[in-house]
């Protein structure tokens, strides 16, 4: 039993011009690509080899670093894929904004706790939101880190989740991140979010 690459449910350029195609493809058959076959190089011979990705990420801290870092990098650009939608609900509804606006008080709130989270990420990392029984929190982790992992500083279900490694966007971006986290919010499947909310 093998960890596979997602198949993506878009185009790499459905996504223009918000993040270009070269960077998805990129992305998408180099970088995670790379994850996921370390990851299952990684994993081969360990008592972890039959288990689901997010069992292995609640023991990462007992593992080789080789699974913590491409266990999440695997785990990451699977849900950031899922995250992203070139159309749909253009804004959080239903319950989960009912939650948004009971932890951060609106949306825009929210929003620029993301935005903060993700822009001063020191180096290469990634910001989340973050699903604490009924709390919802932002948080942001190094590397390829997750809040599923034993070892992140703030724990839970991540619902939402933005790579701020330079790999994501450096090609139409170069060191503006701020405006690729700016941009990122075009493309939010709030559909896809409020599936991964348990409310
Ligand atoms: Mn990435």
């Amino acid at each position: 039993m093998a960890f596979e690459l997602p198949k993506l449910s878009y185009s790499y350029s459905a996504l223009e011009p918000h993040i270009d195609a070269r960077t998805m493809e990129i992305h998408h058959t180099k970088h995670h690509a790379a994850y996921t076959n370390n990851l299952n190089a990684a994993v081969q011979g360990t008592n972890v080899s039959n288990k689901r990705i997010e069992e292995i990420m609640a023991v990462v801290s007992k593992l080789p670093v080789a699974i913590r870092n491409n266990g999440g990098g695997y785990y990451n650009h699977n849900l950031y894929w899922e995250i992203l939608t070139p159309g749909g609900a253009n804004a959080p509804h239903g319950v989960l904004l009912d939650a948004i606006n009971d932890s951060f008080g609106s949306v825009d709130s929210f929003k620029e706790a993301f935005v903060k989270a993700a822009v001063t990420r020191f180096g290469s990392g990634w910001a989340w939101l973050i699903q604490k029984e009924n709390k919802l929190v932002v948080s942001s982790t190094p590397n390829q880190d997750n809040p599923l992992m034993d070892v992140a500083e703030v724990q839970g279900t991540p619902i939402l989740g933005i790579d701020v490694w330079e790999h994501a966007y450096y090609l139409n971006y170069q060191n503006r991140r701020p405006d690729y986290v700016e941009a990122f919010w075009n493309l939010i499947n709030w559909d896809e979010v409020a599936r991964r909310f348990k409310g």
